[in-house]
This record gives structure tokens, C-alpha cells and sequence, in this order.
């Protein structure tokens, strides 16, 4: 009889640690790690339904950190005596063939809750099973397990505090929390949900693997219209974000302890400029590099060695904000795409308008702290979370255009991007998600507050940096002579503001 053999098919779990899936592949004698470029992530794509738009699903700032990602894994497996062998195709059509020519019992995956990530899996479910070949499918990407939820999904809370109250308590009786019983996803038994799995022990590349192929070039995945594909990084950006779970780790290492940045994170966290201010550990996060149980496990660690604080329990409830966004997908599906939202709210007006749009797209609306904001994204592939509520909220609150375009902008440019947390938190504030309170935002104030000497607003528009702070965020108070006097000319050198803010 022959030795058993698997696939372990990579998909936003670039990483060793703490990969359920992978450790399940492990079990097998012959282990075949294969990552699949899916032509239909990249390219211009419809959104989709009613009134749908074309965007660019994949931009130059997340191809890179997703191909940095994918050369580190390689590398890490390489170390290993493994490989990664690496496809173009859709995986429907790539993983049938892969598992053919080395005659594999089953492919392990991680599995998603969002329906086009769903699709895919069911796909390859399909046609793996035609050819006598199983789909072991595991949970890893949350902080609390599917399968440790206190409630069922169909009773999942529509508000984050009377989830995260429910989790919290579970956790507390748990004594650790954040645990499952074993793992639905897979039928040979998850060992993982509780605390980080260790790394496996990784067996070799089997002589009859196919040839591990080339990694593709971030220009042969985005539009050449992205002038950001080989550009330098931006000195003026928070993070480099260079890809993979190397880097992951080592940021771990830097912000928690070298840095000692959790005993004031949670004073910290509403800042604009600087590497420090928050985690930045979305966009390993999000491509899988870093499992968010482990920066739990960390935080845990920090609290026995360092100091228990505020700021320890509130990276903590954060990664439950993550969370709960992944349970709501699970909950609602494709309802959370819908301009209507989970709530099928129809009273409000979606606008349509091309040009308003491209102006907040290219930070170009007169208003310093939204264009600011924008104008970091689109240079860096990051923005503050202060920054994503204003910007977001100026595009669907006082602009009134369809909050899912902004949101599409955002899926095109972010490092971390991720379809819940991206798609959940615009709908929020949008007013269409999982709250009926009002979600705008008071962008001149909120500039105001969070910017008061308008060192982030000049750092991104070096156009308004003559102007003291005041100026700087409402720039259309500026008479003709004060506009003289300083050099700014408005509509000249900074845009007239495309709404009336003067009151
Ligand atoms: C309109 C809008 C769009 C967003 N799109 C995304 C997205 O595509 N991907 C993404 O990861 N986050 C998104 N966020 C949430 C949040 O802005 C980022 O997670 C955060 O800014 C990342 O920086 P950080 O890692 O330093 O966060 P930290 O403050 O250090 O938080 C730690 C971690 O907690 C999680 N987290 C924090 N806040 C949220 C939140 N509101 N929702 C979900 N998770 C959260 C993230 O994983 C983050 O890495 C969005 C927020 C808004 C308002």
C-alpha cells in the first residue's frame, strides 16, 4: 500500500506557527504544500448584484506584501527540506491536477466565511471529490474558535458589546477562553482552539512533486494604471509592512517587548503618525502570517511578565472586533454587500457620481484631514483607524455615494484588506450594519481633536504647510489676502471644498 499523501493548500495562512491545517497535512507521510495564484483575484472585476462597478480587486501595495509573504513561506519550507509549489490557475482546475500526479489521499485548507472565498472551497470540494480525493477544511483565523462560540451562529449577537460580553464570559469560565472542543471543518479531529499549535514537523518534498515553479512579479498581477507597483516605499509611511510570517513575528517582538508598547496602547491607539501608535499587525494578520491566538498568547505572557493595564485587555478586544466581523459574515453571507446591509434599510438615497468620487478617491476634496488620510492609503496601502472612520464616513455620510464603491476603493488599496473587517466596518458606519446608532463622524472636529497642531495633515499635503493649525484643517476660511500672504491659493494650490463647511 502506498504512503498516505496530502496537500497542504495555502490560502491567507502564509505561516508555520499556529497553522491547524497545515499541522494536519503534517500527519500524512508525504506532504505537498501548494499555493495557487487565482486569476480572479487580480485584474478589474464587478462587484457584483444591483448596480454593480467595476474595481481593481488586488492593488500593488497587497501584492507585494502577498507575494513577500509567499517567498518567505517558501523559504521557511525550503529550510525544512519542503518547497511550496507554486501554480497560476484557479484551484478548482490546479489542485485536481497537483493531486493526481502525486496520487494524494486528501488537501487540508483553512477555511473562510465569506461566499466568494466559500465558492471557491466548494469548487474544489467538487472536483477533488470526483477523483476520489478528500477536502479536510479547518477553522484558524479567529482569535475564539467557530466551534468555542457560547451561542450558535444563528444566534449570533448583531452588536459587538453583547457579543464580546458572551465571549468574554465564556473565556472566563474556559479559564482560557477562546477554546473549541475539536474542529467541525475537518473530519480527522483538529487538535487546535485552544492554545497556539506548535509548528509540525515538516515532512520532505516527495521526489514525484511537481517543479515548485516561479513566484510571479507584483506587475504581472496589477493593472499597469497602478503607479504604485514599483515605487519605493514611502519614508513618510507608518511601517514598511515587508510580508510574511518572518516579519510578523519579528514585529510581534519589537512593539510587545522590545518596545514596550502595550502599557500605553490604549492612549496611543487614535494616533495618526509613527509606527508605534497601534499594533500594525492587520496586514499579517489578514494574510495569514500571524495567527491572531498567538499575539493572545503573547499578550497573556506580557501581562504574567510585564503589567496587566487597560491597554493589555484592549489589544485584546480589538482582535474580538476582528472576530466578531468574521462571525457576522458567517451569519449573514453575501447580505453584508448589499448597499441595503443586514438591516435592508431603503431609506437612504445612494448617490451616483463619478467625479465627486474620484476626488475623495485621489484625496482631492478640500477637506485636509479626509485628503490627507487618502492620500496615505494610496501611497502606502495603510491608513489609521481614525483615519478610515473619517474618510469613510465623509464618502457615505456627507458625500451620500454608495458607501460600497468606497469600500471597493479600500479593497483595491489596503495592505490588510480583509472582506469582514473591510466590508463590516463600512457598512457600520455607513448606518446600514449591526447598530442603529449614528455612525458620521464630524470630520472637522474629529481633525480637530485627533490632529490638533496639523502635523499629520501637513505631512500628507506639504501644500498647506505654511498655514497655522486652524488653516490648516479649514483652509476655505482663508480670506484672498491670507491666502495671499501665505502662498496657498485655494483651488489653485489645495482644492475648494467639495461641501459647505462654513457655519
Ligand atoms: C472603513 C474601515 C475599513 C476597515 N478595513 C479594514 C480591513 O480591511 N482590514 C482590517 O484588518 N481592518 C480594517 N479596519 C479596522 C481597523 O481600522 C484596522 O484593523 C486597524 O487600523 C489596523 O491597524 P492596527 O493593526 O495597528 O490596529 P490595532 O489598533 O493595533 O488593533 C489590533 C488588531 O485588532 C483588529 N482590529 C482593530 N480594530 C478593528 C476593527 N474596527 N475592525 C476589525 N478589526 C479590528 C485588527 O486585526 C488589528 O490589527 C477598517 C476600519 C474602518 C473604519
Amino acid at each position: 500500500m502506498s504512503e498516505p499523501t496530502s496537500l497542504a493548500w495555502f490560502r491567507r495562512d502564509h505561516r508555520l506557527h499556529d497553522n491547524a491545517a497545515f499541522a494536519a497535512a503534517c500527519d500524512a507521510d508525504r506532504v505537498v504544500p501548494v499555493y495557487c495564484v487565482d486569476p480572479r483575484e487580480y485584474g478589474d472585476r464587478p462587484f457584483g448584484g444591483p448596480d454593480s462597478f467595476d474595481f481593481e480587486k488586488t492593488g500593488a501595495h497587497r501584492a507585494r506584501f502577498r507575494l513577500e509573504s509567499l517567498a518567505d513561506l517558501r523559504a521557511s519550507l525550503r529550510d525544512r527540506g519542503s518547497d511550496l509549489v507554486v501554480r497560476e490557475g484557479r484551484p478548482e482546475s490546479v489542485l485536481p491536477e497537483v493531486a493526481a500526479a502525486v496520487d494524494a489521499d486528501f488537501v487540508t485548507v483553512h477555511t473562510r466565511p465569506t461566499p466568494e472565498e466559500s465558492r471557491v472551497e466548494s469548487a474544489v470540494e467538487t472536483e477533488l471529490r470526483d477523483g476520489g480525493v478528500e477536502l479536510r477544511r479547518f477553522w484558524g483565523h479567529t482569535l475564539t474558535h467557530l466551534d468555542g462560540l457560547p451561542m450558535a451562529l444563528s444566534d449570533l449577537p448583531d452588536t459587538y458589546t453583547t457579543f464580546r460580553k458572551a465571549v468574554e464570559l465564556a473565556a472566563e469560565d474556559a479559564g482560557t477562553g477562546d477554546a473549541a472542543a475539536g474542529d467541525e471543518h475537518a473530519s480527522d479531529g483538529d487538535p487546535g482552539g485552544r492554545d497556539p499549535l506548535p509548528e509540525p514537523t515538516v515532512p520532505p518534498l516527495p521526489d514525484d512533486a511537481p517543479d515548485a515553479g516561479d513566484l510571479p512579479a507584483v506587475s504581472d498581477l496589477v493593472g499597469t494604471a497602478d503607479a504604485n507597483a514599483d515605487r519605493a516605499p514611502d519614508d513618510r509611511g507608518v511601517l514598511p509592512f515587508d510580508g510574511g510570517e518572518t516579519a510578523a513575528l519579528d514585529r510581534v517582538e519589537s512593539y510587545i517587548w522590545a518596545g514596550d508598547h502595550l502599557r500605553e496602547y490604549k492612549e496611543a491607539r487614535n494616533g495618526l503618525l509613527g509606527a508605534d501608535y497601534s499594533s500594525k499587525f492587520s496586514p499579517w494578520l489578514n494574510e495569514g502570517c500571524l495567527s491572531p491566538r498567538y499575539v493572545k498568547a503573547e499578550v497573556d505572557r506580557y501581562e504574567d511578565r510585564r503589567v496587566e493595564n487597560d491597554s493589555t485587555y484592549w489589544l485584546v478586544f480589538e482582535l474580538r472586533w476582528r472576530d466578531f466581523f468574521q462571525f457576522q459574515f458567517a451569519k449573514h453571507g453575501s447580505d453584508c454587500f448589499h448597499r441595503e446591509g443586514i438591516r435592508e434599510r431603503t431609506d437612504i438615497d445612494w448617490r451616483r457620481d463619478d467625479a465627486q468620487f474620484e476626488r475623495w478617491a485621489a484625496g482631492k476634496t478640500g477637506i485636509p484631514f479626509v485628503d490627507a488620510n487618502m492620500r496615505e492609503l494610496n501611497a502606502t496601502g495603510y491608513m489609521s483607524n481614525r483615519g478610515r472612520q473619517n474618510a469613510a464616513s465623509f464618502l457615505a455620510n456627507d458625500l451620500r455615494l454608495d458607501w460600497r464603491r468606497g469600500a471597493a476603493y479600500f479593497e483595491t488599496r489596503l495592505v490588510d484588506y480583509d472582506p469582514a473587517s473591510n466590508y463590516g466596518n463600512w457598512a457600520y458606519i455607513a448606518g446600514v450594519g449591526n447598530d442603529s446608532r449614528e455612525r458620521s463622524f464630524d470630520v472637522r472636529w474629529q481633525a480637530n481633536r485627533y490632529d490638533e497642531d496639523a502635523e499629520y495633515v501637513k505631512t500628507w499635503l506639504p501644500e498647506l504647510d505654511a498655514l497655522p493649525a486652524e488653516y490648516a484643517h479649514e483652509p476655505w476660511k482663508l480670506s484672498g489676502a491670507e491666502q495671499a500672504s501665505y502662498g496657498v491659493e485655494l483651488g489653485v494650490d489645495y482644492p475648494e471644498p467639495m461641501v459647505d463647511f462654513s457655519d
